[in-house]
């Protein structure tokens, strides 16, 4: 028995971690070696002190409690994060795992083990403000773009409504005439760029999620794309689709751009295209087909960012279209992507979390709050 105590003292004292026996009021009975590496302290300089004095003001509460616990559940372990005064008066994260031996004959006390966990608070630190700062800006980017769309459409109306109304009450000539519908067709391209930055700022704001049945979703889309879709003699074909737990107005959208452009960016003849959706474990992939002029592998990450158009000026668009798609699907906790050659049509697919576990992930998240 002597033997294995005194094993257990030398494991103590040549321990990388600070060890101390403290008893149930807090005070400090006993102190390892590694001591003075995290506290900067002798052993014997903590020895009789108040371990609480130690710890920052802001973490006694939280630290109280958590040796609390301790003394309803012997022997723990419990562990707990705090900061930490040293000798020279700075303090130090210091990670804290505490078991109640006050029981065991041997120890009769407290064993706390300390770590300094500084240098992955410093990073962790880091990691969270440069999350942050780039949430912020994003933040402000998307409100300046939103604010300044807002306030572009109001002068942009009256220069289409005045100009309209110049070349109905002017006499004016051919050349004239042609000059001022250069005018209202600028005005209203640059009407359409702004309402697209506009969606583009506001997506992403929606309600909570509910329950949608996709099959609708698409349905809604392609009667909002009925004038497109009968001019130009495209077919569709839908496949059996789930119902997820997402957001109705976003995934109409969604279909919107991906069959409209599908449409859009159709080869000579009409265009063909399928919707299709695959279980793939916990999450459902879907699937927009087309037999379109397909676009060259190195452009596949590039057409989802703003304003990037690989089409001629003669067809209308803004480039927004595809950017928007990504940040509904990743809003949504999904990933878009395109499979193509130029062409051989393109696969739009993008994933979404199956209904359960879309609903577990929220009711964990009520849980969480
Ligand atoms: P827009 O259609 O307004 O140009 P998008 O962001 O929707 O903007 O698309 C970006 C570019 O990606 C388009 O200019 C086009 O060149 C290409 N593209 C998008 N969808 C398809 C498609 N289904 N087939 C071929 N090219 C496509």
């Amino acid at each position: 028995m002597a033997t294995s105590l005194q094993a257990f003292r030398s494991l103590i004292e040549h321990s990388p971690d600070a060890i101390s026996l403290i008893d149930p009021d807090g005070e400090v009975l006993y102190a390892s070696a590694s001591t003075t590496k995290v506290f900067g302290y002798q052993p014997e300089e903590l020895v009789g002190r108040n371990g609480w004095d130690l710890i920052h003001p802001e973490d006694r509460h939280q630290s109280r409690q958590v040796l609390q616990q301790v003394f309803y559940e012997p022997p723990g372990p419990v562990r707990w994060e705090a900061r930490v005064r040293r000798k020279d008066g700075s303090y130090s994260w210091v990670e804290s795992t505490v078991s109640n031996l006050l029981v065991e004959p041997d120890v009769q006390a407290i064993v706390v083990s300390h770590r300094d966990i500084n240098a992955s608070k410093a990073a962790e630190t880091e990691r969270q403000r440069h999350a942050d700062e780039m949430a912020r800006s994003n933040l402000e980017l998307e409100e300046f773009a939103y604010t300044v769309a807002h306030d572009l459409r109001e002068p942009l109306r009256t220069i289409s409504a005045f100009t309209g109304m110049l070349i109905q009450r002017m006499q004016m000539d051919g050349d004239n005439k042609e000059m001022a519908k250069f005018i209202v067709d600028g005005a209203a391209r640059m009407s359409t760029l702004v309402e697209e930055l506009l969606t583009f700022a506001r997506t992403g704001k929606h309600e909570a999620p509910g329950r949608v049945d996709l099959q609708h979703a698409v349905a809604q889309a392609l009667q909002n794309l009925a004038v497109d879709i009968q001019a130009t003699g495209a077919k569709v074909t839908v496949d059996r689709l789930p119902v997820l737990e997402s957001n109705e107005i976003e995934l109409v959208r969604l279909f919107q751009n991906l069959i409209g452009n599908a449409v859009k960016y159709r080869r000579e003849g009409s265009a063909e295209i399928h919707v299709s959706a695959q279980r793939r474990g916990l999450e459902w992939v879907i699937r927009i087909e087309d037999n379109g002029v397909g676009i060259a592998p190195e452009d596949h990450d590039r057409v989802f960012k703003p304003f990037v158009r690989l089409a001629s000026r003669d067809i209308p668009g803004t480039g927004l279209g595809l950017a928007v798609c990504k940040k509904i699907v990743e809003g949504l906790g999904g990933t878009i992507w395109v499979e193509s050659e130029l062409g051989a049509g393109s696969t739009f697919s993008f994933t979404m979390a199956a209904a359960e576990e879309g609903l577990q992930l929220r009711n964990a998240q009520v849980a969480a709050v």
